[in-house]
């Protein structure tokens, strides 16, 4: 089998807001076509316009070449192979940071091609399945322009997931910090409160998760609020410092009463050895497309089952993403939850409309997937519509 197209779909939601926190806005959607009919489909969370221009930019010379020039003609069926051509080919301009994301992608789509054509689930081909099922958390990401308006709306969303059978959700406090939603800008009490509020709201039983998107400026100033959660019984807390402070997550490692999560942006399983060994988090949360895809995500579980700690993958676009999410899941065992947006209270279209993600959730768990592939299924008329440079789309539905 050879790889003969290589489509970028660049996609923006309809009601785009610029002071919104959610990534899930836009999208590059990579279709991969090959001579024996056969497409697998993959995307990626970062600027779509700039991983698209990583795909299809003309290279120079044998170190600084555009994706797809090195991948037309190329067998889909070594993922593995492909990947190192493609790390070496553009190490110049990659390495890291927006080439990986676009890679991460393509080897999506590469690993959905191959297990189509063995007519086998992902997971199969990364190990098999370790686990019978899936726990999905639900990602709640709250509206509102006041802390008022943010704070009800956070614990609807709350007890909307709780009342849909999810077992786990995670609150997103982003109210403070170069992350914030909306422009609010909140102290540290509010953050206790938003949190005491939700654990009130949905009962002892709910696991909770706390997003805090990287609002501390130091180390003892998160300790200062982490120590203020501990009553709340949180799972972990999620990038509580900027990434770049590997330190600062080392020291609240040694001192929080909290588990600490990161590495939704970290590209390639280097930046995962460095989040793990210099700082010392507990729950690393490779995003399947950032990463690399399926190829290094997988490397990064292997770093997390070596030091004893958890994988929770990071997902914050579409079905495509949330099925590859549960695949590496299903083959990890250091791998507890996912995580999930539920279409039902996400405000982008492109989570509601792009594709099914063939995932099925029971008594708050999902079932292992078992169409061949990543076994979602994209909607045309949704590609069409959320098309970025032709800016014809009118609906939100
Ligand atoms: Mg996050």
């Amino acid at each position: 089998m050879k790889i003969t197209q290589i489509d970028c779909h660049v996609l923006l939601v309809t009601d785009y807001d610029a002071d919104a926190c959610s990534s899930a806005q836009d999208d590059l959607v990579v279709v991969i076509h090959t001579d024996e009919g056969i497409t697998g489909v993959g995307e990626t969370d970062t600027n779509p316009w700039i991983a698209r221009a990583c795909i299809k930019a003309q290279g120079t010379h044998c170190m600084g070449r555009g994706l797809e020039e090195m991948l037309i003609g190329e067998d889909p069926m070594q993922p593995e192979a492909i990947w190192t051509k493609l790390y070496s080919g553009s190490k110049m301009t990659g390495r890291r940071g927006a080439v990986i994301c676009a890679m991460g992608a393509i080897d999506m789509a590469l690993w959905d091609i191959r297990g189509k054509a063995l007519n086998q689930p992902v997971y199969q081909l990364l190990g098999g399945a370790v686990k019978e099922d899936i726990t999905p958390y639900a990602s709640l990401l709250p509206t509102g322009n006041t802390l008022d308006d943010y704070r009800h709306s956070l614990v609807d969303k709350a007890i909307a997931a709780k009342n849909m059978g999810f077992r786990a959700a995670k609150i997103e406090v982003c109210i403070k910090g170069p992350y914030t939603h909306n422009a609010l800008r909140e102290g540290d009490d509010a953050m206790v409160d938003l949190v005491a509020a939700c654990r009130e709201a949905v009962g002892p039983d709910m696991i909770m998760m706390v997003d805090v998107a990287y609002c501390w400026s130091n180390a003892k100033e998160a300790l200062r609020v982490l120590n203020r959660l501990e009553p709340y019984d949180i799972f972990f807390l999620e990038t509580p410092l900027d990434i770049d402070d590997l330190d600062g997550y080392a020291y609240l490692q040694t001192h929080s009463p909290v588990r600490i999560a990161a590495g939704e942006w970290q590209n390639t399983h280097w930046e995962f050895l460095d989040l793990a060994d210099r700082g010392k988090v507990d729950v690393l949360q490779p995003d399947v497309g950032r990463v690399g895809g399926f190829t290094e995500a997988k490397k990064v579980a292997q770093i997390a089952a070596d030091r004893g700690r958890l994988i929770v993958p990071h997902c914050w676009k579409s079905g495509i993403g949330i099925a590859a999410s549960a695949h590496l899941c299903a083959a990890t065992s250091c791998c507890p939850f996912i995580e999930y947006l539920p279409a039902e209270l996400s405000e982008s279209c492109l989570r509601r409309e792009l594709a099914d993600d063939g995932l099925t959730m029971i008594d708050g768990r999902l079932a292992l997937p078992k169409r061949p592939g990543l076994g979602i299924t994209l909607n045309a008329d949704a590609i069409e519509r959320f098309n970025a440079d032709a800016r014809h789309a009118t609906v939100c539905g």
